[in-house]
């Protein structure tokens, strides 16, 4: 393993099918719901709800219900109580992006606008499936 913490955005059939938004901190996964899933256009908010930590071991796990929609490392670029500032080298994410917190169960996360931003459109539409082997849910 390098010393760059890793990222993992995994999409989940559950009640409802959304996407889970996971950064290494401190030896765990934070985890955030994000029911829309990431975009890459700066003008476009999204929620992102808190769920509990998860084990490192989890940015692994595919199963019938889960896909690794994209994964890779992350160079933290701030981090403050309620602002996590970070630029992702994945797959289909890159370049910069913040979660902020805006209430007590609701955070947005947010494309910063640099070379890797996309205005239009929607990554998780036009690049479905597993990243690793294009399963789809
Ligand atoms: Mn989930």
């Amino acid at each position: 393993m390098g010393g760059m913490p890793i990222f993992v955005v995994q999409q989940h059939q559950a009640t409802s099918l959304h996407f889970d938004f996971r950064l290494e901190v401190d030896g765990v996964l934070r985890s955030w719901a994000v029911p829309k899933g990431p975009s890459l256009d700066p003008a476009v908010k999204r929620l992102a709800v808190p769920v509990p930590d998860h084990a490192m071991s989890h940015a692994h796990h595919e199963s019938a219900n889960v896909i690794i929609w994209d994964e890779g490392d992350y160079d933290l670029a701030g981090l403050t109580d309620g602002n996590l500032s970070f630029t992702l080298h994945g797959t289909r994410l890159r370049g910069g992006f913040a979660l902020t917190r805006t209430g007590p169960k609701q955070w947005l996360l947010v494309k910063k606008a640099d070379e890797h931003a996309v205005r239009g459109g929607e990554v998780t539409a036009e690049q479905p499936g597993s990243v690793r082997d294009g399963r789809t849910l």
